[in-house]
């Protein structure tokens, strides 16, 4: 399946990124969700401080990487598992 996500490629990029641009909004091919996982059509996502870390290089990771790891929207395919209070199509946030 097609997704989109906010790919970083190199850390340590000058400030300000309104200019040097780490991230590129890239789409890319994700395997489908395996039987303990859910599928969310994602909404909206964020970047938090931690994320700022890694394009600053003060927290180091394997490049490139795709950030943003809180989200919401809605669960789209369950395959059989039922955390709960998540329901197919309510609107959940998701850390990640
Ligand atoms: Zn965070």
């Amino acid at each position: 399946m097609k997704v989109r996500g906010a790919v970083l490629r190199e850390m340590g990029l000058p400030r300000p990124y309104a200019e040097s641009r780490p991230l590129e909004i890239v789409e890319m091919d994700l395997a489908p969700p395996g039987p303990d996982e859910l599928l969310v059509r994602v909404r909206a996502a964020g970047l938090c401080h931690s994320d700022l870390s890694v394009i600053d290089g003060s927290r180091p990771r394997v490049m490139p990487m795709v950030l943003g790891h809180e989200a919401a929207g809605e669960v789209v395919d369950q395959r059989g598992i039922r955390p709960p209070g998540v329901r197919r199509a309510v609107r959940q946030a998701v850390l990640f």
